[in-house]
């Protein structure tokens, strides 16, 4: 009956809901949350909101309106809040759907499912929306996918889609700076 009842409830739309919001929470935390990316120091960035402007660009996110310098700083303690999640930290994730309110909720006409309240500002709309992306991975078994590449020198995280979550780096620098250094590793002994 209740396998019924879920198959009545749009299974493609919930995964791009997830999709979307988890690739936003990848982004932010990417941009505004690591020290090291592809073996380089990756310092936070002077103007955080021409930053983020330019990964929205070049991912095809649409921010809705225009980020002020306020909504980019906090926005970088919203990547902060998040980094954790990927790392399998749920403490930290509930902490921050509580401290984002995030709550199911329905918006327009026809009306859509979101995870923020009627009167969240963008920052904490993002926050809400993102934040529980990442719970439904975790929460439905698939915490794994939610990765931090394995590449020495590289905090970049990623949300792994591959069929059997076997995805190890963030791109293809990582694994071709990864495979050289097993190589050496190898010659040496
Ligand atoms: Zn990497």
């Amino acid at each position: 009956m209740t396998i019924e009842a879920w198959r009545i409830t749009g299974q493609s739309q919930i995964d791009s809901y997830v999709g979307r919001w988890a690739e936003l929470a990848v982004l932010l935390v990417n941009e505004l949350a690591v020290t090291q990316a592809r073996g380089r120091p990756a310092d936070s960035p002077a103007d955080r909101r021409a930053a983020l402007e330019a990964a929205f660009a070049q991912h095809g996110w649409t921010s809705g309106r225009a980020l002020t310098g306020a909504d980019a700083d906090r926005l970088a303690d919203v990547a902060a809040e998040l980094h954790p999640a990927f790392s399998g930290d749920v403490a930290a994730l509930n902490a921050a759907l509580v401290r984002h309110a995030a709550v199911p909720n329905l918006h327009g006409d026809p009306p859509v499912l979101a995870f923020h309240g009627p009167g969240a500002d963008l920052v904490d709309a993002w926050a809400a929306d993102a934040g529980t992306a990442l719970a439904m991975v975790i929460g439905v078994g698939q915490g794994r996918r939610l990765r931090t590449c394995e590449a020495g020198g590289c905090e970049l995280v990623f949300f792994d889609v591959t069929r059997n979550a076997s995805r190890r780096f963030c791109g293809l620098s990582c694994q071709n700076r990864a495979k050289a250094s097993a190589y050496r590793a190898r010659r040496r002994t």
